[in-house]
């Protein structure tokens, strides 16, 4: 364990003995602030290893990452680098893209401080990637594919960046005198870097390295023409491909009402197999509780079809707010700890003296 220069806490896995061809100056980063987004960066590590990249694997985790997820995530990825939580707290343009728990995603800024590396790519927890991508690393910053709601505008689950302390507290210095206009990470970095659209087109990235799964279906010839050519699918939007349930007997994912196409349950499809393959063997190693009930497997918040969830693996450290909110909903009441019935006395006393 150390520490990094910036008071980041670095918790570089020891366990990897790097292949000479490994470029060591280089990453994909992706960033965790709860167990379930650290499944989706779990998955993300081992779709990067699987199509042989030759960068270094870097994840940011907030101190409410589980000490399991922890240790899971030391086993892909090479550098693990705790950081603050940074949130916008801006609830009214939050409320207007429908996404109250996008704030926290300014905690994505802490990636230009890794300045141990030249050049980055960024990657959202939840992406998953299908071809080998390496050729990113070509690109200069901030290089990003347009944004299916807003072609204007870059989507910020995919970007290519050069970490830079100036550059971060450029950033921090814009979110205090700009402010973001959706109240993510997305609006304050395309305020930030605002000539993405004009400058220079070798910074739009085809579509093809953020291709929308949800979106699939809006051009359905173009995704007949590059379906196929996909590299790295991004499953933007409130439900996440870990909120699916899973069969184990038939090995596929359930449906569900919301879902928008075939071909959005086909890339969720795939998500799972990975998962399956990849990470729900090495957590079924570290013993914890990990119920596959009915045959039937489900990580999330809100299963479609399904029968009770099981829960977010076993944490040590504390949990935040929305992990605890979702075991409350699931049944598994922590009667001993946060939710003891004088700590609900308490909160209900504090709301009324408040009035
Ligand atoms: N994220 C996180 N915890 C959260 C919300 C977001 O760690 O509670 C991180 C994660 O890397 C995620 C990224 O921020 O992929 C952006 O959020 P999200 O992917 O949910 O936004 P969308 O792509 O749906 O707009
Ligand atoms: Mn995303």
């Amino acid at each position: 364990m150390r520490y990094s220069l910036h008071g980041n806490l670095c918790l570089c896995s020891r366990r990897f003995k790097m292949a000479a061809s490994q470029v060591q100056d280089e990453a994909f980063v992706t960033l965790a602030t709860n167990d379930r987004y650290a499944y989706g960066a779990l998955v993300l590590g081992h779709s990067l290893r699987a199509v042989n990249t030759t960068r270094q694997l870097a994840v940011m985790i907030t101190p409410t990452v589980s000490s399991l997820m922890r240790q899971l995530l030391t086993e892909v990825f090479h550098c693990i680098t705790q950081v603050d939580p940074l949130d916008s707290n801006d609830e009214a343009n939050l409320a207007l893209l429908t996404r109250p728990e996008l704030g926290i995603t300014f905690s994505k800024l802490h990636c230009w401080r890794l300045t141990q590396y030249n050049k980055c790519v960024f990657m959202d927890a939840d992406t998953l990637v299908l071809r080998n991508i390496d050729d990113l690393f070509e690109r200069e910053e901030l290089s990003a594919a347009p944004d299916v709601g807003w072609p204007d505008l870059f989507n910020s689950g995919v970007f290519v960046f050069k970490p830079s302390e100036e550059t971060y507290r450029g950033l921090l210095q814009c979110a205090m005198t700009q402010g973001s206009f959706d109240g993510g990470d997305q609006g304050l970095l395309n305020t930030y870097f605002s000539d993405w659209g004009t400058k220079d087109i070798a910074r739009h990235l085809p579509f093809i390295y953020n291709m929308t799964a949800s979106r699939a279906y809006s051009y359905l010839p173009a995704f007949v023409k590059f379906g196929s050519d996909v590299k790295v699918v991004h499953f933007i939007g409130a439900v996440k491909p870990w909120e699916f349930t899973y069969d184990t007997n038939t090995g596929t994912v359930l449906t569900c009402e919301g879902i928008s196409s075939q071909h959005e349950l086909t890339f969720i499809q795939a998500w799972w197999d990975v998962f399956v393959a990849k990470v729900k063997p090495r957590v079924e190693a570290h013993q914890t509780q990990f119920s596959e009930k009915m045959g039937q497997l489900s990580l999330g918040s809100v299963s479609p079809i399904t029968s009770p969830s099981s829960p977010p693996a076993a944490t040590t450290s504390p949990i935040d707010s929305r992990t605890r909110q979702w075991q409350w909903e699931q049944g598994q009441i922590d009667y001993l700890g946060e939710d003891r019935f004088e700590n609900i006395m308490k909160k209900i006393d504090e709301k009324v003296n408040n009035k």
